[in-house]
């Protein structure tokens, strides 16, 4: 993990479980006697989740039952990475694909107390992501703006007059609803985990896939970049399959950007990684 990220110490159990009591029906004792939770468990990470950002933050969070559940550490791993790449301390950011969980935004806030604008094509997602905003004062600098087109990234969602130092994106990473089924219940039986609970991975169909999946996302994305060139200093997105950073790097390079990095996170036994590009 980034040497800044403050989730890579074991969790204070006790002191969460104090913020968010029911959290305790979901900690037991591991082989290592470490106290933790089934991480495959959308419900139980939920609940972490609510705990670790009323803690760091407090910040009031919750989630619709079916959205896509966050990991924390690794969400914040990316914006610290990414601060690394713009070198300031004061930034503008555009998430694209925010989600109804806002995870991006709100570390981003109150983390780094960047100034963070949302966006999305799911209006419900939008609608749990301002209802966070309207709970939680420290977050009322944080502004959502819908995409009206789903084929579009960027088309409408930056005016004309407006600057960012950064752009992050997590995009929908599967080919179609049946893949991203077909991936999770691949998950399940790896994980050996019970019938009942392959629905617990969360995640709406929407939020999960895209047509061409990741690739096609981020292909889009770098297209649209160039004409933006000038407004965006560095345009990011995670990549999650390794395979495709391949075409990703071909894709974004006939964009003729300046200068393009991959830069890889470490978190645990996982290596995660986002493209970056600028035109400055
Ligand atoms: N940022 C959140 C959610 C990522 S899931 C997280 O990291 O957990 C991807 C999100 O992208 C979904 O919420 C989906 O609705 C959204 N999305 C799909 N197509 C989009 C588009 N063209 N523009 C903006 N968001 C889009």
């Amino acid at each position: 993990m980034h040497p800044k990220n403050i989730f890579s110490k074991d969790y204070d159990f006790p002191a969460l479980i104090k913020l968010v009591p029911i959290l305790k029906e979901h900690v037991f004792r591991n082989e290592f006697d470490r106290d933790t939770i089934k991480f495959s468990d959308n419900s139980a990470v939920k609940l972490l989740n609510k705990a670790l950002l009323k803690s760091h933050y407090n910040i009031d969070w919750d989630l619709p039952a079916k959205s896509l559940c966050p990991p924390i550490p690794s969400r914040l791993d990316y914006l610290l990475y990414a601060a690394d790449l713009i070198g300031k301390d004061q930034a503008k950011v555009l998430d694209i694909g925010t989600g109804a969980n806002l995870i991006y935004p709100i570390l981003a806030q109150a983390h780094l107390n960047w100034q963070c604008v949302g966006t999305d094509v799911d209006v419900e997602a939008l609608r749990h992501a301002q209802s966070l905003i309207e709970k939680n004062k420290s977050l009322e600098n944080i502004k959502l703006r819908i995409q009206k087109n789903p084929a579009k990234t960027l088309l409408g969602i930056i005016n004309k007059e407006e600057n960012f130092d950064l752009l992050i994106c997590n995009p929908p990473f599967y080919k179609n609803a049946e893949e991203a089924n077909k991936t999770n219940r691949r998950k399940v039986t790896n994980l050996k985990l019970e019938e009942t609970e392959t629905r617990n991975f969360g995640g709406e169909a929407n939020e999960l896939w895209y047509p061409g999946g990741e690739k096609s996302f981020i292909e889009k994305l770098a297209f649209e970049s160039k004409f933006h060139a000038r407004q965006v200093r560095w345009f990011t997105s995670l990549v999650s399959k390794k395979d495709n950073v391949y075409g990703i790097t071909k894709s974004i390079k006939k964009a003729k950007p300046t200068d393009f990095k991959v830069i890889e996170m470490k978190q645990g036994q996982k290596i995660s990684r986002f493209v970056a590009w600028t035109f400055f």
